[in-house]
């Protein structure tokens, strides 16, 4: 497969998801970086986009709960092009009964090359990055050009 040269915009479309036990992790990241995520466009599944919009007053757009297919939402999204930057900040001790939609996610954040955090530090440094505010290149697979050379 070749890759190809795709932008990610400025005003970023970001991706956010917690589990249960780290909600509350994800809620605190939210509030003490809330100016800066208001100027970005945020998406979420359903559960976590709710708790943090009640705490924030963020706006998120709500997608299923993860359980009930959120998390395969987003992975159809980022496939579309249509998420920027994933925060992720799943369970590192507990095993889920969607684990595979979580593998899932991860791997087609990794497939289309969109930046991803796990945890608040990789989050805190992604979002101070001066490539934050910023439009910048990502290669992604030329999946066209694929199919037209077969
Ligand atoms: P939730 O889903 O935000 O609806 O809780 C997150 C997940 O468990 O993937």
């Amino acid at each position: 497969m070749e890759f190809i040269s795709q932008p990610i915009p400025a005003t970023k479309r970001v991706a956010l998801v917690a589990h249960d036990n780290r909600k509350g992790a994800l809620i605190e990241w939210c509030s003490r970086h809330r100016e800066l995520l208001q100027r970005h466009r945020l998406v979420g599944t359903g559960t976590t986009g709710s708790k943090i919009e009640a705490a924030t007053g963020l706006q998120v757009e709500k997608l299923l709960s993860g359980p009930m297919g959120g998390d395969q939402q987003l992975g159809a999204r980022i496939c579309q092009g249509e998420v920027d930057l994933l925060i992720f900040f799943w369970d590192p001790f507990e095993p889920m009964p969607h684990d595979p939609d979580v593998k899932a996610l991860l791997r087609i954040a990794a497939v289309w090359n969109i930046p991803v955090a796990c945890n608040g530090a990789s989050a805190d440094m992604m979002v101070q990055s001066v490539l934050m505010e910023r439009e910048f290149e990502r290669e992604v697979p030329d999946y066209q050009g694929y199919l037209a050379g077969r």
